[in-house]
């Protein structure tokens, strides 16, 4: 998958709207200390659906709602979304996914202008081998983790580079569904036997 624009608004230090076009190819943000770098790597994150504040260098999931300055109010939603090139069924190309958050209410979701929940946009991107943990987005701290990661550490890594990491999802939901029938199966058979 390949994402070809990023919109911020009220999302951490982008208190404006801002609009970015990522070119082909591999994208490194420059820029001084302190000016938003890391903030825009984590719009990306965010809206593939990583759901841990510390991740997201926060305390609460709140946290990425411009926070005000000296000079600008605090706002009360942040708001980003991601154009990606996708092949949808229906033929079309590209896909719009949105996350937006509001103070006291959480999150949302929408792919499409359709309202999804968090998961489906999780597997959207774990199926095309991208997300919010994928290796293809790689911040300053992680260089090194990339490199002293254990076996089973890369193996994780080269499943969600492979695209396979959105089977794994399915397939713990899977067992927890067979789990359930079998626990109603066996509470069957005890009904059943106290009848007879
Ligand atoms: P460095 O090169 O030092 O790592 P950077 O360019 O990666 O810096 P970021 O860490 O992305 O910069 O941005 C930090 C800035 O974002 C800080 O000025 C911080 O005050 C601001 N910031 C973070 N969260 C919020 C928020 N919720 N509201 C307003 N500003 C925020």
């Amino acid at each position: 998958m390949r994402i070809k624009r990023l919109r911020l608004t009220g999302f951490k230090s982008f208190v404006d709207p801002a609009d970015l076009r990522i070119e082909p190819g591999l994208t490194g943000v420059v820029g001084p200390n302190g000016c938003g770098k890391s903030n825009l790597l984590e719009a990306l994150r965010w809206t593939m659906g990583e759901n841990s504040p510390k991740s997201m260098r926060g305390a609460g999931m709140e946290d990425v709602i411009f926070a005000g300055t000296a000079t600008r109010p605090p706002r009360d939603f942040a708001e980003v979304s991601l154009l990606a090139e996708v092949d949808r069924p229906d033929g079309a190309q590209e896909s719009e996914i949105v996350r937006r958050i509001e103070r006291g209410a959480g999150s949302a979701y929408r792919i499409d202008g359709r309202d999804v929940r968090a998961k489906d946009v999780q597997l959207l991107f774990a199926d095309s081998a991208t997300g919010a943990h994928s290796p293809a987005l790689v911040s300053q701290n992680r260089i090194g983790a990339i490199i002293a990661a254990r076996p089973a550490e890369r193996r994780a890594m080269l499943e969600e580079a492979a695209g396979i990491a959105g089977l794994h999802v399915r397939r713990k939901d899977a067992e927890a569904r067979m789990r359930a029938t079998e626990a109603n199966l066996a509470r069957l058979d005890e009904v059943m036997s106290d009848q007879a």
